[in-house]
């Protein structure tokens, strides 16, 4: 087609090679369906990379964000605003927390906190005390902060040096969370379910050793439910899941429902630490995110995603569970709600997306033995047998 052959020369020729792009030239996307500029659907389980928690073009959340558009679009930190304010309530009252700071990604709200943690550990213990214990196989975002906390050296090593003090222990092995941890250290950071890696959910014993011994050393426990939060594993927070609550977390991905926004909240002392002049952004938590982010919530209220995450999320899960039992190569079924990793037994991650979108399904192969699955929060369960139906036609003639 005419147009995507000049817009994929003009990508290739004047964007910065850091994606390596797929074919479909997406125009319009309306729930759980993107539309490339053939008219083809496409039902998408990547949904932006687990951003568009209410689907595509929520009527609701574009009617919010057309309204808003046409009153105010953007004033600047230095004054009040509405949505704003009442999002910041919105979240502390979801999630137990006391206050929060606006920004505009994933790796932006990271590295607000281990400011927090940094400042909180200067104050309580000496400006030696900046150890932030994380884990391998994570994934904090890509600047030199987020990028030094990310646990796998593929990404960091072009960029060395990295940000000093990160630590990175193995997922699940309390003995080394229990050696990593000492007077020195400011923050533990985890993701309760880890994402980008593959979708691998850190073991609840591992998150209470974890809270144990913050407390223990007054260090703060920092969650990264960037990916994992906003109702993706059909509670609000991940860590609801285990009990386990944190001093610090971040959001971002699910929480504008597409349009970028994220934050770090925070409890008790470390909500009290940056003061002015310690930390800011010029877009961040303007009109236009904050209403974003307060329909989100207002949805997935409205139309009780949390339990259509869970049902939806269980149904996938035990289907897939069946194609193991026809022979197709799953190694297992990883995940909570509707986040899905889909462990293989052979590298096939990539072909069986390649097959998936021919046949109208985009899902996301993670490594070559991952796929991952995020669909929409408000995936019916029509549309989730559609989706079982083109995967395992997908593995079918993958494999
Ligand atoms: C995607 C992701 C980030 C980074 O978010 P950006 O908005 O891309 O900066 C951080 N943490 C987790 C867990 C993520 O999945």
């Amino acid at each position: 087609m005419q147009s995507q052959i000049s817009i994929q020369e003009l990508d290739s020729r004047w964007l910065m090679s850091t994606y390596k792009r797929q074919k479909p030239l997406f125009v319009r996307g309306c729930g759980a369906y993107l539309y490339d500029e053939s008219g083809k659907a496409h039902l998408d389980f990547v949904a932006g990379v687990a951003v568009c928690s209410v689907g595509h073009c929520h009527p609701l959340l574009v009617k919010r964000l057309q309204d808003q558009t046409g009153r105010l679009m953007h004033v600047s930190n230095l004054f009040l605003t509405e949505p704003q304010a009442k999002l910041a309530a919105r979240l502390c009252e979801l999630s137990g927390m006391d206050r929060v700071f606006f920004c505009n990604s994933g790796a932006e709200a990271c590295e607000t906190a281990f400011k927090i943690a940094r400042k909180h550990a200067r104050w309580t213990k000496g400006s030696h005390a900046f150890e932030i214990v994380t884990l391998y196989e994570s994934f904090h975002g890509r600047t030199m902060g987020a990028l030094s906390a990310t646990g796998q050296p593929k990404y960091q090593e072009p960029f060395e040096p990295l940000v000093p003090g990160f630590k990175p222990v193995t997922r699940n092995d309390l003995d080394a969370l229990r050696s990593a941890i000492h007077e020195r250290t400011a923050a533990v950071l985890i993701e309760p379910v880890q994402g980008e890696s593959g979708v691998f959910p850190v073991s609840v014993e591992f998150l209470r050793e974890a809270r144990r011994l913050c407390d223990e050393f007054g260090a703060l426990l920092i969650f990264d439910e960037v990916q994992c939060g906003m109702g993706r594993t059909g509670r609000w927070f991940a860590w609801e899941h285990a009990g386990v609550s944190p001093d610090l977390m971040t959001l971002a991905k699910g929480l504008g429902g597409g349009f970028p926004v994220g934050c770090c909240l925070a409890k008790g002392e470390s909500a009290d630490t940056l003061q002015p002049g310690d930390h800011g952004s010029t877009f961040a938590g303007n009109p236009m995110a904050t209403i974003a982010a307060l329909t989100v919530i207002e949805i997935i209220e409205s139309e009780d995603l949390l339990a259509n995450a869970a049902e939806i999320g269980r149904y996938l899960q035990d289907a897939l569970l069946t194609f193991k039992a026809d022979g197709l190569p799953i190694q297992e079924v990883r995940g909570m709600g509707l986040m899905i990793g889909v462990g293989l037994q052979e590298p096939a991650a990539r072909d069986i997306a390649q097959h998936a979108l021919e046949l109208g399904l985009l899902v996301n192969p993670v490594g070559d033995e991952t796929l991952r699955l995020v669909p929409p929060l408000t995936l019916t369960r029509e549309e989730a047998e559609k989706a079982i139906v083109m995967l395992k036609q997908a593995m079918q003639s993958g494999v």
